[in-house]
């Protein structure tokens, strides 16, 4: 099937849902955003359905107030998944990255197209537009639109949003992912009017005095492996409450660890109902994709992963620390 096809596909339908991965970050709504302004500037009638709530340093895009989430409005999101003719599918690799709303799009009727940047994508689409050196989706709903011929259908509105989820899956175009391409896209959008330092405060600039003071507490309470180049945090359900926590506030937390001098391999635990969530990162071949899907139920990126443990705290950082002498060599290679 050629990109000929899509264009068509599009042309002819209806209703359009966009679903992105659970816990949504930047990427996930700027991509899902940045298609959804994109679609409806097209003349398409379309709908953004996230799995659950997302933070508010994101709810400021253009088009959030029109988004569904699942956890919230079942029903309504149901039905529409249902009705849709095409799903897109953001940011994700697997229906379970997307909880029940998996079992929906699974069984929906819907022609299923998936623009995703992660390793390993499970077979469930219809259409993959699907690049694991991309550096976001954002980046690859971009290209995609390019794709179809509407690149002149970009403008300020799609272009934030699209600038957004580049900025914050590469840590402000910092990580290896951005090539040459990245930097033509960001130029591009801000030739286009999208005001790039706007993305840079409504996301980074926008703590409050707990989230600020919790990063203080967490980094103060940072475990060092030097001989395993490794560094974790961990943050307990008291310990979160305490700071008032609100979803959001530890994004970005386990990259301090990086930040440390010879670091490759950095790790962040944090509590969350009965289940610990786990945040990975790496610098260099050190794969945390990997370990991640043998150790956490997790996957992402070869360099930042994430997973999850069915337990204690102390038990999931055990499992961790008891690992790393079976990755030392690893660790130390590079
Ligand atoms: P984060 O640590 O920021 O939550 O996630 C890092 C990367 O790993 C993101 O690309 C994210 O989509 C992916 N990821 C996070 N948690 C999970 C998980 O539980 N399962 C899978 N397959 N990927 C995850
Ligand atoms: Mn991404």
């Amino acid at each position: 099937m050629s990109i000929a096809d899509i264009k068509s596909q599009i042309a002819t339908s209806k209703n359009i849902v966009i679903v992105t991965h659970k816990n949504p970050d930047g990427d996930a709504i700027g991509s899902s955003l940045g298609l959804y302004n994109y679609l409806i500037k097209a003349g398409k009638q379309a709908q953004v359905i996230t799995p659950n709530d997302y933070p508010e340093f994101l709810k400021w895009m253009p088009g959030t107030e029109t988004v569904m989430v699942f956890e919230a409005a079942t029903h309504a999101c149901k039905q529409s998944v249902a009705a849709a003719d095409i799903i897109f599918c953001l940011d994700f690799n697997t229906l379970k990255r997307i909880d029940e709303l998996g079992e929906e799009v699974r069984k929906a009727k819907a022609f299923k197209i998936l623009i995703d940047h992660h390793q390993m994508p499970e077979d469930f689409a219809n259409f993959m537009f699907h690049d694991v050196g991309a550096c976001s989706t954002a980046q690859l709903v971009y290209d995609f639109i390019h794709a179809l011929g509407d690149k002149n259908l970009i403008d300020e509105q799609s272009g934030i949003c699209i600038y957004t989820g580049i900025m914050t899956d590469t840590a402000s175009f910092r990580f290896p992912s951005v090539k040459a391409h990245t930097h033509h896209i960001a130029a591009e959008l801000i030739s286009k009017g999208v005001k790039h330092f706007t993305a840079h405060e409504k996301v980074y600039d926008s703590y409050s005095a707990d989230r600020l003071r919790l990063l203080g507490y967490a980094l103060s309470k940072l475990v060092v492996f030097p001989e395993y180049r490794t560094a974790y945090i961990s943050l307990s359900k008291e310990e979160l409450e305490k700071y008032n926590f609100t979803k959001g506030d530890t994004e970005g937390l386990v990259n301090y660890c990086l930040t440390i001098n010879n670091i490759r391999f950095a790790a962040f635990f944090m509590e969350r109902g009965d289940e610990i969530k786990i945040s990975l990162r790496s610098k260099g071949a050190f794969d945390v994709n990997l370990l991640s899907r043998q150790h956490f139920s997790g996957g992402g990126h070869a360099n930042a992963a994430g997973g999850e443990y069915k337990g204690k705290l102390t038990d999931a950082v055990k499992i961790l620390t008891d690992l790393l002498p079976n990755y030392k060599t690893a660790l130390l290679n590079d």
